[in-house]
């Protein structure tokens, strides 16, 4: 399944909802689960860790949905197969 798809998957599932919540609560909701994610980080139990994986890219999808935004397209366009600053691959960037 591509981005693309994924994101119209949950578009069908929740669009309803997910536009009467607007963009400022479905942000909101998308903030808590990366917080969520970044608990389950410490607690190395791999299940656990992939559910809020699968939440955190789920939300995003909600919020590009009433956004108007298509995830695949805005992250083909940024990151189309060479680092966004340096212009290689691998990125060649010092931090
Ligand atoms: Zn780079």
């Amino acid at each position: 399944m591509h981005i693309h798809e994924f994101q119209k998957m949950m578009r069908r599932m929740y669009f309803q909802r997910d536009r009467r919540r607007g963009i400022a609560g479905t942000y909101e909701w998308l903030t808590d689960e990366v917080r969520e994610l970044g608990e389950a980080l410490n607690s190395n139990q791999k299940e656990e860790l992939e559910g809020e994986f699968a939440d955190v890219i789920a939300w995003l999808a909600s919020l590009a949905n009433i956004a108007g935004i298509d995830l695949e397209k805005a992250t083909l366009r940024k990151y189309d197969d060479k680092c966004p600053k340096c212009g290689h691959m691998p990125c060649k960037c010092t931090f």
